[in-house]
């Protein structure tokens, strides 16, 4: 069995039983980030969850998992006060970051566009990798957004992932010259449709990365391993690739 990394979960809300789970099934990276898991009032409520996020991360290698930290302000994470404080401290943290995210777009409304411009242009100053959000809702005119905000950024496309996509959108973001995450959860894309996703498209096996988006929503914390165990199966030569290899060389 081979070690993977499970390129978005979010393990300040998973117990530590998750984490053993991970690591026994032979996922022993993975990126952690920051998310929406309360409404913020302010940034120093904003900036304590990213902490927490940190945090966690140092208790994954209690069991052998190795936690890259991601940090930003997510569409539905907004403060309602102190956001200019919020990224500049986003600022002063990059050159420690593996990555900024999530960040995105939920309903593309003024704001949220503004801070997905702002910090891509952060991410870009120092080359860190950025980590899309994208809604469940597909709705395709906040998608198209996402790609446009995205293509006209500073950032190079090769450090973008565009995230949670499933067959719909996928074809339109590697296009785009993106890296594409694959969430498998209840809701979004499933084992089987991952591996169907990945397999008929192996030329571009390497922007391909698989994930759990593992949070309080109901998930599956074995998601990569599951994903993994199918393509190995199977003799798909780009395996390691997409549930390890892509996530390693970027984060
Ligand atoms: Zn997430």
């Amino acid at each position: 069995m081979f070690v993977k990394f499970d390129s978005h979960v979010h393990l300040d809300v998973r117990c530590e039983d998750d984490m053993k789970t991970m690591s026994l099934a032979g996922i022993r990276y993975v990126l952690t980030l920051a998310h929406d898991p309360m409404p913020f009032r302010t940034a120093e409520a904003l900036l304590g969850h990213w902490e927490a996020v940190e945090s966690t991360a140092e208790t994954a290698v209690d069991y052998l998992i190795d936690a890259k930290v991601g940090l930003g302000v997510h569409p539905r994470a907004i403060p309602d006060e102190g956001l200019e404080l919020a990224l500049e401290h986003l600022e002063s943290k990059l050159s420690d970051l593996d990555a900024v995210g999530e960040i995105g777009l939920e309903e593309a409304t003024d704001e949220e566009v503004k801070v997905f411009r702002e910090q891509l242009d952060l991410a870009a100053t120092e080359d860190v990798p950025v980590v899309v959000h994208t809604p469940r809702s597909r709705d395709p005119n906040v998608i198209s957004k996402i790609i446009e905000v995205a293509r006209d950024s500073d950032l190079h496309p090769d450090l973008i992932v565009i995230d949670h996509l499933n067959e719909q959108y996928v074809d339109a973001v590697l296009a785009e010259g993106f890296n594409a995450g694959i969430t498998v959860q209840p809701g979004k894309a499933t084992v089987e449709e991952a591996v169907e996703i990945v397999t008929n498209r192996a030329e571009h096996a390497d922007r391909i990365l698989i994930n759990s988006d593992a949070s309080r929503a109901l998930s599956n914390v074995l998601a990569v391993a599951e994903v993994a165990f199918e393509l190995e199966k199977r003799g798909f030569d780009a395996t390691e690739a997409v549930v390890r290899d892509n996530a390693l060389q970027l984060f």
